[in-house]
């Protein structure tokens, strides 16, 4: 279900704007409809008003737990049923993170990035608009009172560019409805062209995200080979557009780096992440990947990745050392859903390039 045909649906019924925007708001809210100053009984149309337990029951079964993982940092994760069966995951990130919460966009994903679970399967179906704000509502279903959803961040199953409308409709509805401030949502993307195009063309009255680049390497043939079916944008070329989304937008560009062992985590790279964004508008996030058994690569030592964050740091590039949520729940994106699949991905066979220089 997509939030236009939601609308549709409460037009039919002979809401007015003011109808529709308080249904959208108490339920992007995760608060009853039967809630607030005004009595639904002399305040919505009739039609509505008889129609709306049904619409409150359809809207429900449109995201539900699973199985719910909640791991020693404070996180949980959760494996979420929609309402054909499939499922996604969505991560509610520990406290101390603004209480962030990490949703999909796609029942799969067809970028297959060797090194994640999720781009194993490939692309099963797409998600509507409405099924990704249902994310956020079960998350503030879970939290309860006195807590709430202060941040989304789409960077769980799936690319955002290969559901593009979805995602977008999704934010505006977030960003009004859904109270979340306009720069805690979060778009990433491995770097499409129709993402930045999108971007570019929002209004002055739209929501406009933070914008986050999975970069990877600076190794344009190592980021091919990691990410295989992403758009064949350079590294350089990817951070020029990003640049000028972050100076149009005032947000800064959060690069994602999943440091994996021996792969992405020698000194050239850290020479070449230096060069690349001196003077740009960004924030480099290095995440120490979270090893799978099924897939043949390892998270570098600890200090190791501190020390690579330290040295950037030198290099005056903003770097912060993040953690996956919940590394002893099966952290790694798509894990906990690959669990519940009856054939799971055999090891992906798969070789560095040797390192330039
Ligand atoms: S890391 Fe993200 S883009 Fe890559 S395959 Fe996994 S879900 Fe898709």
């Amino acid at each position: 279900m997509h939030v236009s045909d939601l609308r549709q649906r409460l037009r039919a019924l002979g809401a007015l704007p003011l109808h529709e925007e308080r249904v959208l708001r108490r339920w992007a809210r995760a608060q009853p409809q039967e809630g607030g100053r005004k009595r639904l009984e002399t305040f919505l149309p009739k039609p509505l008003l008889q129609a709306l337990p049904g619409i409150v029951a359809e809207l429900d079964g449109l995201a539900r737990v699973a199985s719910q993982h909640p791991a020693a940092d404070g996180s949980a994760r959760l494996l979420v049923a929609l309402a054909d069966g499939q499922t996604v995951e969505t991560v509610l990130l520990p406290p101390d993170r603004a209480q962030a919460v990490c949703i999909s966009t796609q029942v799969g994903c067809a970028v297959g990035c060797v090194f994640c679970m999720t781009g194993q399967g490939g692309l099963l179906r797409q998600m509507g608009s409405a099924e990704i704000v249902a994310q956020v509502v079960l998350a503030r279903q879970k939290l309860g009172p006195g807590r709430d959803v202060r941040k989304v961040v789409f960077m769980g199953m799936g690319e955002p560019a290969h559901n593009l409308d979805a995602a977008l409709d999704a934010i505006q509805l977030l960003g009004t409805a859904g109270g979340i401030g306009h720069k805690q949502l979060v778009l990433s993307t491995v770097g499409d062209v129709r993402v930045f195009e999108r971007l570019a063309a929002l209004g002055p009255g739209e929501v406009k995200p933070a914008l986050a680049l999975s970069l990877h390497s600076t190794r344009p043939a190592l980021r091919e080979q990691l990410l295989p079916r992403a758009p064949r944008i350079t590294p350089a070329e990817l951070v020029a557009a990003g640049e000028v989304y972050a100076r149009a937008s005032g947000y800064p560009i959060q690069y994602q780096w999943t440091l994996i062992d021996g792969v992405n985590d020698g000194d050239d790279e850290v020479e070449a992440i230096a060069q690349l964004l001196a003077g740009k508008y960004a924030l480099m996030n290095l995440i120490p990947y979270n090893a799978v058994p099924e897939l043949p690569y390892r998270r570098p030592a600890g200090e190791h990745a501190a020390e690579m964050a330290r040295r950037l740091h030198r290099r005056g590039v903003l770097t912060k050392l993040r953690q996956s949520a919940g590394q002893d729940v099966e952290a790694g994106c798509g894990q906990l859903r690959a669990r519940t699949l009856p054939d799971a991905p055999q090891p992906v066979r798969w070789q560095a390039p040797a390192r330039a220089g």
